[in-house]
């Protein structure tokens, strides 16, 4: 792991680069480190380099990563698909939640916040690619549930998460991330301000700071290339 503080490095360079290019502040763009499959040391590893900020995929693996580093200052972001059987566990140990596109989990989760710890923070997943099968809410029903989960005391909604299909050609990234900060934009004259956009990965991050991303989501780019989760039967 004596390669990782390079790799933070280098992903920080990027986007100062593209923060520059856009003429943004890049102060303004947080870097959230994707461990999923990485064990608990790797993240350990990245906290010796100075990041503090790590997301995790699965439940599971969140709930025990956390246990294990209890001892570090690390804000926890769960980044996947969150079940309402598994909301209550999440409740408990993420700082930052980003991937909800319903209102009954969000209302579990408000419900099962603990009261010893501050709201949780979280962003809206929004499916701007309109395939049925992806996660997210669809841009037109983005409004209503937007002001529902604002209202919600023990959540504190901070913005908007997306997660374009993947693709080589920067134009079509481009308007990926666009089409998500003007949904941003449109939610701001309604009334509601949102200061953060979770956008960008290893593959794309550079378009989605060009585009207003607050908040890049960085695996391979930081961690290296992920085993498969399951081996093959
Ligand atoms: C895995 C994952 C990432 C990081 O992807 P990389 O391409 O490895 O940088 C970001 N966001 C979500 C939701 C992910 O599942």
């Amino acid at each position: 792991m004596s390669d990782i503080c390079p790799r933070i490095e280098a992903v920080r360079i990027r986007i100062r680069r593209a923060a520059l290019a856009a003429g943004r502040d890049p102060r303004g763009i947080a870097l959230l480190a994707v461990g999923k499959t990485f064990p608990a040391e790797a993240i350990r590893a990245a906290h010796g380099c100075g990041q503090r900020v790590f997301g995790e995929n699965y439940v599971d693996e969140l709930v025990a990563k956390a246990a294990t580093l209890a001892d570090l200052d690390i804000e926890w972001h769960f980044i996947g698909q969150l079940q309402s059987n598994k909301t209550r566990k999440i409740a408990a140990v993420a700082d930052w939640v980003h991937g909800i596109d319903r209102l009954s989990v969000a209302e579990r989760l408000d419900r099962q916040r603990p009261t010893d710890r501050p709201p949780l923070q979280v962003c809206l997943q929004v499916n701007i690619s309109g395939e049925t099968s992806k996660a997210g809410v669809a841009p037109e029903a983005l409004p209503a549930l937007a002001h529902a989960v604002s209202a919600l005391p023990r959540l504190r909604l901070r913005g908007l998460m997306a997660l374009p299909a993947p693709s080589d050609d920067p134009r079509v990234q481009h308007a990926g991330f666009a089409a998500v900060r003007i949904l941003r934009d449109a939610l701001a004259d309604d009334g509601l301000a949102l200061d953060t956009l979770s956008m960008g990965m290893s593959g794309d991050l550079d378009a989605a700071v060009a585009e207003g991303a607050t908040l890049v989501r960085v695996g391979t780019a930081v961690f290296g290339a992920r085993k498969p989760r399951l081996p093959s039967p």
